[in-house]
C-alpha cells in the first residue's frame, strides 16, 4: 500500500513521509490556526441557535404570550412569570424559565368550583 503524498490541511506544505494518517497539519501553528477557525465556526452556529432557542429570554416571552393567549381564549386567566434559570454550560448562557400558577398544565380551579 503506497502512501500518496499528503499536504498540510492548513497550508500548502507537504507532510513528511510516514506521517500518521490522523495528523493533518505540518506544524503546531497550522493545527492551532485550523482549530481556532473551527471553534469560531461552531461559536457562530451556537449563537444562531441561541437566538431561536425557547430557553432564551425572547423565546420565553414568546412562549409566555402563547400560553396566556391560549387560556385567555378559553376564558381563563393564568399568571406566568419569566424567571432567570441557572447558567447552562451547554448553551453558554443563562436560561429563562416560565413559572406559572397552573397545576398540571391547567389553570387553577377557582375557589367556587
Ligand atoms: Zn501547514
Amino acid at each position: 500500500m503506497t502512501d500518496p503524498a499528503r499536504t498540510c490541511a492548513a497550508c500548502p506544505s507537504p507532510l513528511p513521509a510516514g506521517t500518521h494518517p490522523m495528523v493533518k497539519y505540518c506544524s503546531e501553528p497550522c493545527r492551532y490556526a485550523a482549530s481556532r477557525q473551527s471553534v469560531a465556526k461552531h461559536q457562530k452556529k451556537d449563537a444562531d441557535k441561541r437566538r431561536s432557542d425557547p430557553c432564551s429570554k425572547a423565546g420565553a416571552e414568546k412562549l409566555k404570550a402563547q400560553i396566556e393567549r391560549y387560556w385567555a381564549d378559553r376564558g381563563k386567566a393564568v399568571s406566568i412569570k419569566i424567571v432567570e434559570g441557572p447558567f447552562l454550560v451547554t448553551q453558554r448562557s443563562v436560561s429563562w424559565w416560565l413559572r406559572s400558577d397552573m397545576v398540571d398544565g391547567r389553570p387553577r380551579p377557582t375557589t367556587k368550583e
